[in-house]
């Protein structure tokens, strides 16, 4: 039997309206703003009003070092968010919201796959609440307010070669990667050279995303240096005024989505930030209000544990003071396998050799979970192609290790297909077994950070760093910017910055190539290898595939 597609599943789930999914969660009607019958923001006042209630408990969905394909982490954090619900727990799931740059260019959605999927699908990975419309609009506000600063006589004098500010835009657009404007004479401003990033890399995505509240929302975008003078004086966004504006354009983007799962059950899909120059998750705002109103949050942060977790547990678990109860671990047959050597056009053969060697990569995430004082268990998210020897391969690595895996079948079952591994996630995070505690405390130096990741994450021997970088750490420092966490910029396909380096390398060196000072997200970013932060499309765009059929249904959504 053919396979559905992802968007003929959702098609024909049956939708309850948004107010049923919010009852289920205690929100009065009128707290809920809809959006349509199936989507809603769930109002500032009802959550500022939830505050002193009890916090539920937060499980965490990472992954082994991906390939290429993905490894079904939203899958994951969908099905065990239906699977605990299945069970008979108060359940929801926090995820993040779709950029339209990805979407238009490589198949591969962000609300889950088969029979564990978010919906409505199609406006969830198009324009959603307009919340990335409200980013983009206010980011490039202050791009605005800095140029025009600039034409009417800078009198913050503002190195016009030293804008660290450019624009953003929700799309894949290489063209627009390196630009000069103001072209065209006096009445244009100053001719700069300068560029557009996606709108998920921009600072003010992640600025929504850590932010306690508006309060707190403004007070960050306020802090964002947007330029420097000639003598390297930061200019901030609360110089050029431009911080009350921002927030007004925000307010709205700040208050967090719900949806449902394809089993009707709560999801919160809000905030999207870069899992490479920001921390890759959604929004504090989201998981706050989750944990007051849920049991049990599931939730998920991007790319492997190496970068995913580590920026979780570093960043935004420190920043929001969230205590996470348990992780998931999603690996997948077919990643161990690519692991252990095999390439992508061989993943559909039996290969129970280079499974147990690429289960090595599986491992080294295992411990350094458990290092952060959390328990952890495998989700073998199963495959069709996948045989009993290679799923027996994964199970006996894991328990070699001392630690547990369960088969999972979400994909093709929904909460059917999850309910072991379910039952076993809600004994974990009721056990109390979590001790939590950083990588690192706050006022280690910039650099030992560096290291400290490196080391005992990564398992490299050494940082390598020029003396401009050193130089630039220690000048935050003395600035006041030293308590700030990292938020490492690598590739995610290795412990190392070799993308091709897989399995568990180790005695490797890290590169830093290049440091950005996040002032007002509050990271400093730490740049190993190359990092875009405006994609292009490829070769054959999937905008190409995507169309209203004759009954005004959207086709070729993934
Ligand atoms: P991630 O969040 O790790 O990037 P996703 O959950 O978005 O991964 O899944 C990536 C893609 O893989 C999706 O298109 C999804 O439908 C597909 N997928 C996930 N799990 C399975 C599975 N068990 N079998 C087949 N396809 C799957
Ligand atoms: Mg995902």
């Amino acid at each position: 039997m053919a396979h559905k597609s992802d968007i003929e599943i959702a098609r024909a789930a049956t939708k309850q309206p948004i107010q049923e999914v919010g009852a289920r969660l205690g929100i009065p009607s009128e707290a809920l703003l809809p959006f349509g019958h199936d989507k809603a923001k769930i109002s500032q006042d009802f959550i500022n009003a939830q505050k002193d209630r009890e916090d539920g408990k937060l499980i965490l969905v990472t992954a082994v070092n991906p390939t290429p394909a993905g490894e079904g982490k939203t899958t994951t954090t969908v099905g065990l968010g239906d699977g605990l619900n299945a069970i008979g727990r108060k359940a929801a799931i926090c995820i993040r919201e779709a950029s339209l740059g990805p979407c238009f260019g490589m198949k591969g959605g962000a609300a889950g796959g088969g029979y564990a999927q978010v919906i409505p699908m199609e406006d969830i990975n198009l324009h959603f609440t307009g919340d990335f419309h409200a980013i983009t609009a206010a980011h490039n506000l202050l791009a605005a307010m800095i140029d025009n600063h600039i034409h009417w006589g800078n009198k913050l004098g503002i190195d016009a070669r030293r804008v660290a500010w450019r624009r953003v835009l929700d799309m894949n657009d290489r063209a627009l990667r390196q630009v000069v404007h103001s072209l065209g004479g006096v009445g244009n401003g100053y001719p700069r050279e300068s560029g557009f990033d996606i709108t998920v890399a921009s600072e003010v995505m992640a600025i929504l995303c850590l932010a306690n509240d508006l309060e707190d929302l403004q007070a960050r975008l306020g802090g964002i240096i947007v330029a420097y003078t000639r003598d390297r004086k930061p200019i901030y966004c609360r110089d050029l005024k431009a911080d009350g504006a921002m927030t007004v354009l925000l307010k709205d983007a700040m208050q967090p989505n719900l949806v449902q799962t394809l089993e009707n059950n709560p999801a919160f899909v809000h905030g999207g930030p870069f899992a490479n120059i920001a921390h890759g998750c959604n929004s504090v705002a989201a998981t706050r209000t989750a944990l007051k109103l849920a049991d049990y949050v599931v939730t998920e942060a991007g790319f492997g544990a190496d970068l995913g977790a580590e920026k979780f547990f570093d960043i935004k678990c420190r920043k929001a003071g969230l205590s996470p109860d348990a992780v998931v671990i999603v690996a997948t047959v077919r990643a161990m396998k690519m692991n252990g050597g095999v390439g992508k056009d061989d993943l559909g053969r039996e290969n129970v050799e280079a499974v147990e060697k690429g289960c090595a990569n599986l491992g080294r995430h295992i411990e350094n979970v458990k290092s952060f004082g959390v328990p952890a268990v495998v989700a073998i998210n199963h495959f069709v192609t996948d045989t009993e020897a290679e799923i027996q391969a994964v199970k006996d690595h894991v328990e070699w290790m001392g630690s547990e895996a369960i088969v999972c079948r979400h994909w093709a079952q929904g909460s059917a297909g999850i309910t072991e591994l379910a039952e076993r996630v809600a004994e974990i995070a009721d056990s109390g077994m979590a001790q939590f505690s950083p990588l690192y405390p706050d006022d280690m130096p910039l650099f030992q950070k560096i290291e400290t990741i490196a080391r005992r994450i990564y398992r490299a021997d050494e940082v390598l760093a020029d003396k401009k970088v050193r130089d630039q750490l220690r000048k935050w420092e003395a600035e006041g910017f030293g308590d700030l966490p990292i938020c490492m910029a690598k590739t995610q396909y290795s412990f190392s910055t070799d993308p091709n380096l897989r399995g568990a390398p180790d005695g490797h060196s890290v590169p830093v190539r290049e440091v950005r000072l996040s002032a007002g997200a509050g990271f400093i970013v730490v740049i190993c290898g190359e990092i875009m932060t405006m994609p292009g499309l490829p070769r054959e765009p999937a905008a190409e595939q995507i169309m209203l059929n004759d009954a005004g249904e959207i086709e070729g959504l993934f």
